[in-house]
């Protein structure tokens, strides 16, 4: 391993350099203000977002596992869903998706993706399916979209509760509509490394119903809907206002970010031929936002030590699946395996806003000049 990377796997740095003066002048703009929580920013940044996604409400809060917790919450509070119901989610995502489930006394069922498109599979949606099955979870993972005609068909055929984790995918769309739109709700993550990214923790729900949105946004307020009055036992995550000023700033360059993501990606896809490595297939380069660019292989560990030697730092998405992590014990005889081959296999490659064409066919060049050797 080389101390300090050539080619970063993402720069947050040179990503916010972009925006530093916008980022600055926001700041200043705040602490002049004298108003640090639940103010003007964050009514604007919801107002805009909103208007981006394409949604009737947005409600900032603390975190993308906050928006997710609260949307299931909500449901409950609502009489929507009620303890004990099960939810399907992805095998193959990241933990906080479940944990929003787990975290609301409801039980996520597990199933896996489509070895194609890497995500949830609608057939193995179908097989899930029992009686107390009452929402679906989609995660738009690695930036592409998990919604379907076929999806939306089953959970209209079966009642089912339909919700997004868009946490890794703003501004992705599917026939022309943003993903963050196509469920009851949407949980959105501005973890600085995301597509649209804080300068710390933020996070944000989507929906068009107005009822899930006053009971989102007094959950997240103590579970207040007047001062002092408190109907539910809430919590209190609310996103900042000098965090909802950066994301305001940085909101209208997201588009032109994602298609320069889109542009790496492309070149990957175009210089990439080496026969021990799959690519992303049917990668739906135009609407994909490309958050992460997986790519697979039975020597992944040998292909990151050799781009590691080669000055360039990749990532795993991600090295152990939630099914075989200690917390989810209740699973440890759970044998997934298509989740369980693409986190064995895969590996990230550098793609941002800020990685240039050169590099990136530096990238694509050491790939392949890479060799597997299975006795190594
Ligand atoms: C980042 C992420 C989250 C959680 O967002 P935080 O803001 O870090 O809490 C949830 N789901 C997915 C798929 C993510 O990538």
């Amino acid at each position: 391993m080389t101390a300090t990377p050539k080619i970063k796997f993402l720069d947050l740095k040179k990503i916010n350099r972009l925006h530093s003066k916008a980022i600055g002048e926001a700041m200043q703009r705040v602490v002049a203000s004298g108003w640090y929580i639940l103010g003007n920013e964050v009514k604007a940044f919801e107002r805009e977002y909103a208007d981006y996604i394409g949604t009737r409400f947005c409600i900032g809060c603390g975190n993308g596992l906050e928006a997710l917790t609260l949307i299931l919450r909500a449901l409950i509070q609502t009489g929507r869903l009620n303890e004990g119901d099960e939810i399907i989610v992805p095998a193959n995502t990241y933990i906080a998706s479940i944990l929003a489930v787990s975290e609301n006394g409801l039980k996520p069922v597990p199933v896996e993706p489509d070895l194609t498109t890497l995500q949830i599979s609608p057939d193995a949606i179908r097989n899930a399916i029992d009686p107390k099955t009452k929402g679906v979870m989609i995660v738009h993972l690695y930036g592409r979209c998990a919604f379907s005609e076929d999806i939306e068909a089953i959970c209209k055929d079966r009642g089912l509760l339909l919700i997004e984790d868009n946490a890794q995918a703003h501004g992705c769309l599917f026939k022309g509509r943003l993903t963050g739109s196509l469920s009851v709700a949407a949980g959105h993550s501005f973890y600085p490394g995301k597509n649209l990214g804080a300068l710390g923790d933020g996070g944000a729900v989507t929906t068009d119903d107005p009822e899930l949105a006053d009971t989102i946004r007094a959950l997240a307020n103590y579970g207040s809907e007047r001062k002092y009055h408190f109907r539910y036992k809430g919590m209190n995550s609310r996103l900042d206002e000098l965090q909802a000023a950066i994301l305001r700033e940085k909101l209208p360059s997201l588009d032109e970010e994602n298609s320069r993501r889109r542009k790496i990606a492309r070149i990957y896809l175009s210089a990439i031929r080496n026969s021990y490595i799959r690519m992303p297939s049917n990668p739906d380069t135009d609407n994909n936002v490309f958050h992460i660019f997986p790519i697979f292989t039975p020597g992944r560990d040998s292909l990151r030590d050799f781009l590691a030697g080669n000055g360039i730092e990749t990532l795993i998405h991600y090295p152990l699946p939630p099914h075989l992590q200690p917390c989810y014990k209740e699973w440890s005889g759970l044998h997934l395996p298509a989740t369980e081959k693409i986190h064995a296999e895969e590996l990230s490659l550098p793609i941002s806003p800020v990685i240039t064409e050169e590099e990136a066919l530096e990238v694509a060049d050491a790939v392949n000049r890479w060799v597997y050797n299975p006795a190594n």
